[in-house]
């Protein structure tokens, strides 16, 4: 599975936190975030990830392009919602892309522990169903 993970500046310690309890389910997948989110779960964790720009300078939108093309499985976004963000169209816009997509969003930690927990019982396989129905079809 594609993962991607982004925090908010005030919601990275908890992301970090986060990481190192799943790091065992999360090794076996492919890993992708924002920037300044992926150097720091790097910094802590043995997992290596894809770090795609910090999110105010386009690295929101490069996770959303890949929502877009279907190639993201699972999202899960740390948000801050009590401090303005200077790219907040672009947050708008990667959880638009999640709905319009279908692809499970996790925006707080409380959701972000049950997809985990789905996906470690490999409830998840759908999504690979799905991608090769539309590589079929391509
Ligand atoms: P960052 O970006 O991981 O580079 O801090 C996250 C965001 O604020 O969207």
């Amino acid at each position: 599975m594609n993962i991607a993970f982004i925090a908010h500046d005030k919601k990275k310690d908890d992301l970090v936190r986060f990481t190192i309890a799943y790091e065992g389910v999360l090794k076996s997948h492919t890993l992708y975030s924002t920037g300044t989110t992926g150097f720091r779960i790097m910094e802590e964790t043995s997992l290596n990830l894809h770090r795609y720009k910090s999110g105010p300078l386009g690295g929101d939108q490069q996770i959303g392009a890949m929502i877009a093309e279907n190639k993201m499985d699972l999202v899960i976004f740390f948000k801050d919602p009590l401090t303005a963000q200077p790219h907040e169209p672009d947050i708008s816009a990667l959880i638009r892309l999640c709905d319009v997509y279908s692809i499970p969003l996790a925006t707080n930690m409380a959701t972000a522990e049950v997809l985990l927990s789905g996906l470690k019982r490999g409830e998840f396989k759908w999504r690979e169903i799905l991608k090769e129905k539309n590589r079929n079809e391509n």
